[in-house]
């Protein structure tokens, strides 16, 4: 069998077998609504509690300002809608993920609101001065994130949310692309709301969390039963949310083995290599960046055509790029960033996960170089040395 080797943990990360056990049991056995009062219902309850629990730990915040959703989408989202009221402004920036791009979009496109989209330097960073200039009287919240999924760069949100407590606006920071690879502490940053999102920390696709310190008069977005002290309507996802819990107390424990030094030490091999090669750079150098992602051009090929090249190979890693309309638009964070459409177009991003290991690493710098290599040759654009004759 072919052998594969997964380098796009930023995309969505396996499910760690310990997480995918501490689950079972609530597909099976325990299979009770949370909200019933007799014993199953007992017995899901305690566990979403527990669940609970471990989530805040990792923030740390007290369990009940944490809100179990649907996943990152819906986190954003909440914290968006939740908050914005007619005639406010926002401010987010230009390199937001769409969750939170698309919700904001919407504001404008609904004449809800008026918002502000602040841009970032060659290095992926955002200034914490431009967002303090931004600021309007009607400015209701900042929603900036934590660390961008594209190219792992970590943005000053302590400082931001010294700008916004400051001004007395809500702070909200998308951390999806944090969790688990960098210590968060809410505190710290002094945001209002924080998004995770658990398959992007080994827990199954469809479940997430926001954090809402307590006071925050956020609106929900579905209505319903009393679930999550009314803050989202619906019969919790037990298993999901269960291992959501135990993917935090896993990414705790981890930060205490150095899973994340683990991490960086195998991604800043990798990109030492591809960086030696010809005509290639990082994007976001010079930015603090989460440990397990590198974001690199290799001018004269097509993105695509290295993923396609690459997976055929058995190495998956991605793009940035979007397809609109049938059509490959280059990634609006690389051209955010004042990268030309062609090297944004050009760029790959390597994400490693905690399952990855050296040999896989191995793996990926022995097929990156010789089918760049290829592709260039290929090329008819790309410049061929003199031929002496
Ligand atoms: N925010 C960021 C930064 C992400 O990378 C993602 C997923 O790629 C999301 C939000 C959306 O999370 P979910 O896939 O759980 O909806």
């Amino acid at each position: 069998m072919m052998r594969r080797v997964y380098l796009d943990n930023n995309a969505t990360t396996p499910v760690l077998p310990k997480i995918l056990e501490a689950m079972r049991p609530y597909f099976g056995e325990h299979f009770g609504n949370a909200s019933s009062i007799h014993h199953h219902g007992q017995e899901t309850r305690a566990a979403v509690e527990g669940a609970r629990e471990s989530v805040a730990n990792l923030l740390p915040c007290r369990a009940s300002e944490i809100v179990f959703t649907g996943g990152g989408t819906e986190a954003d989202n909440l914290a968006i809608f939740g908050l914005a009221r007619e005639g406010d402004h926002v401010i987010t920036s230009t390199i937001e993920h769409h969750a939170v791009f698309n919700a904001c979009k919407h504001l404008t496109e609904s004449k809800r609101c008026e918002v502000t989209y602040i841009p970032v330097d060659g290095r992926g960073l955002i200034d914490p001065e431009d967002v303090k200039r931004a600021i309007r009287p009607n400015t209701k919240l900042i929603t900036i994130m934590f660390a961008n999924n594209e190219t792992g760069v970590v943005q000053p949100v302590a400082e931001i949310g010294t700008v916004a407590a400051g001004a007395n606006v809500y702070f909200h920071t998308d951390a999806v692309q944090a969790a688990g690879k960098i210590a968060i502490d809410v505190n710290e940053i002094g945001c209002d709301l924080l998004t995770i999102s658990g398959h992007k920390l080994h827990a199954p696709q469809g479940v997430g969390a926001l954090y809402v310190r307590g006071g925050t008069p956020l609106e929900p977005m579905l209505y319903g039963g009393s679930h999550e002290r009314s803050r989202r309507a619906g019969t919790e996802n037990v298993p999901a949310i269960v291992g959501l819990g135990k993917a935090a107390e896993l990414a705790s424990a981890g930060f205490k083995r150095g899973d994340d030094l683990k991490m960086a030490t195998a991604r800043d091999r990798l990109e030492r290599e591809l960086l030696a090669l010809d005509s290639t750079g990082l994007n976001g150098r010079g930015a603090c960046r989460v440990p397990n992602t590198t974001n690199v051009y290799f001018d004269g090929i097509e993105g695509e055509a290295l993923v396609i090249a690459l997976d055929l190979k058995g190495l998956a890693v991605s793009t940035g790029a979007a397809c609109s309309s049938g059509a490959i638009e280059p990634s609006h964070v690389l051209t955010a960033m004042g990268l030309s459409r062609d090297r944004a177009k050009a760029s790959i991003r390597f994400s490693l996960g905690k399952q990855n290991t050296e040999e896989d690493v191995d793996f990926a710098l022995a097929l990156v170089p010789e089918t760049v290599a290829r592709l260039r040759e290929l090329s008819p654009t790309w410049p061929r040395p003199a031929i002496s004759i």
